[in-house]
């Protein structure tokens, strides 16, 4: 077998087995058009090992653009969801992280509430020109009403005169949110090679080209970026200073911050405090994707982190919980329906609770119709991955599954309970 086979199948393996609750990643994607989506899922694809070369999964063409319309407007879209393994710079576990596309058309305003409404957490891309644009604005301001941490990259800023400040200032104006700068970029315009981590001080150079050589050192008194590093870091612990107690009663009382300070109080911020933290990068020079995927890592919540979802019975209109958790009984919320040329009807679900099985039978809870899955799969790149199982927290899709609307939830056959899950708008369907 050759390497390429080889670890194919390991990653099959992976692809194929459930995803630990806790490291799964639910995020979406906000982004204005050509803020440079594309580019940095394509490059997220590529330095999770998913695909060879930055650039393979093109515009228009994969099997994730089932969105005939989408296209024809030129709106370039990954239709719902692309999941990957992300195994992080330091670490040897594997991460699930799935992504879930919100388009930023005004059109698609229902859908992007049930899309965001899967998410954990959030990133926004920004480019470093233009700031914050009307599109991510609209789709930011429906994300506020789920209250999910959210990230920030900064985009383009190979481009001569981009700059970092243009985006802080339209954070901070448009979207109301404050603006925390975590990393920075080393050089500038083209010469820009690296990243530092304002928390670690630990620089970022890519090595080649494509950016799969990264050398990670200290950035400490001797680095060039030292001094630029740490004007910036002293603003970051200032501005958590100022909505963080903890943090602010250290620094008032002069201790020594670390990563690992930053680290919580930027969790805690990020989840209860309206502010966003930025990542700068160029996706198309492969700048600063692997710093925003660890921190995607580190900083977003897990489907753990909710511990428990309600509903209302669709008969009584009684409450009902169902806990994060594999031994519950199955809740499944189906956040998107599309028309695929090949698969006929395929929808998009996300798991709440118990576990989602392959060639089993599901009740939508709305209607009380049962429903036999023909396939379950994961959507990974541009390939469809068959999977047996689909666990607490993560997500998915399948076929076989007719008379559906998004928005609906799906329960056991057998289930005397029929959860409906709260606060879902159940627009018409959705077809193409
Ligand atoms: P999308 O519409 O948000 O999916 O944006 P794309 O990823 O298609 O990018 C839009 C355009 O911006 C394309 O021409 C990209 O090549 C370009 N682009 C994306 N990222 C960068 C970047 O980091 N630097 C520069 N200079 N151009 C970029």
């Amino acid at each position: 077998k050759s390497f390429k086979q080889v670890r194919r199948d390991q990653e099959n393996r992976i692809y194929t087995s459930m995803a630990e609750i806790n490291r799964i990643r639910n995020i979406g994607i906000i982004a204005h058009i050509d803020a440079g989506k594309t580019t940095t899922t394509e490059r997220m694809l590529y330095y999770s090992g998913t695909i060879e070369n930055p650039g393979e999964v093109h515009h228009g063409n994969t099997v994730m653009d089932y969105l005939e319309q989408e296209r024809k407007r030129g709106i370039t879209i990954r239709a719902a969801t692309t999941s990957f393994k992300w195994r992080g710079l330091n670490a040897d576990d594997f991460y699930q992280i799935n992504l879930i596309d919100t388009p930023g058309h005004v059109d698609f305003t229902a859908e992007v509430e049930r899309s965001l409404r899967v998410c954990d957490g959030a990133i926004g891309i920004f480019d470093a020109m233009q700031g914050v644009e009307t599109q991510t604005e609209t789709v930011w301001q429906q994300s506020n009403r789920f209250g999910i941490p959210r990230l920030g990259f900064i985009n383009k800023l190979d481009r001569i005169g981009a700059d970092i400040e243009t985006t802080l200032d339209s954070v901070r104006n448009k979207l109301n949110s404050v603006p925390l700068l975590v990393n920075i970029p080393s050089g500038e315009d083209a010469s820009f090679d690296g990243i530092v981590d304002l928390g670690t001080m630990r620089h970022y150079s890519y090595l080649d080209d494509l950016g799969k050589m990264v050398e990670v050192e200290d950035c400490d008194k001797d680095h060039f970026a030292y001094e630029k590093a740490m004007f910036y870091r002293d603003r970051l612990i200032e501005d958590l200073a100022e909505i963080d107690d903890t943090i602010a009663d250290k620094y008032l009382e002069g201790e020594f911050i670390s990563h690992i300070d930053i680290n919580n109080s930027l969790r805690y911020c990020l989840r209860t405090k309206n502010s966003v933290a930025l990542h700068c990068g160029s996706a198309l020079k492969n700048r600063g994707i692997q710093p925003l995927l660890e921190n995607v890592v580190n900083l977003l919540p897990s489907p753990q982190d909710t511990e428990s979802i309600s509903g209302s019975d669709v008969s009584t209109g009684q409450k009902i919980y169902r806990f994060s958790n594999p031994k519950d009984k199955l809740c499944a919320f189906a956040f998107k329906v599309v028309a695929d040329p090949i698969r006929g009807l395929v929808t998009f679900f996300r798991v709440y609770s118990g576990t989602l099985k392959n060639r089993t039978k599901i009740m939508n809870s709305k209607t009380g119709r049962i429903e036999k899955i023909t396939q379950l799969f994961r959507m990974t790149a541009d390939e469809v991955t068959n999977i047996e199982e689909l666990g607490v927290g993560d997500i998915g899709a399948i076929t076989g599954v007719h008379n559906i609307r998004s928005g609906d939830t799906f329960i056991q056959e057998d289930d005397p309970e029929r959860i409906q899950l709260s606060g879902v708008s159940i627009p018409p369907p959705v077809f193409f």
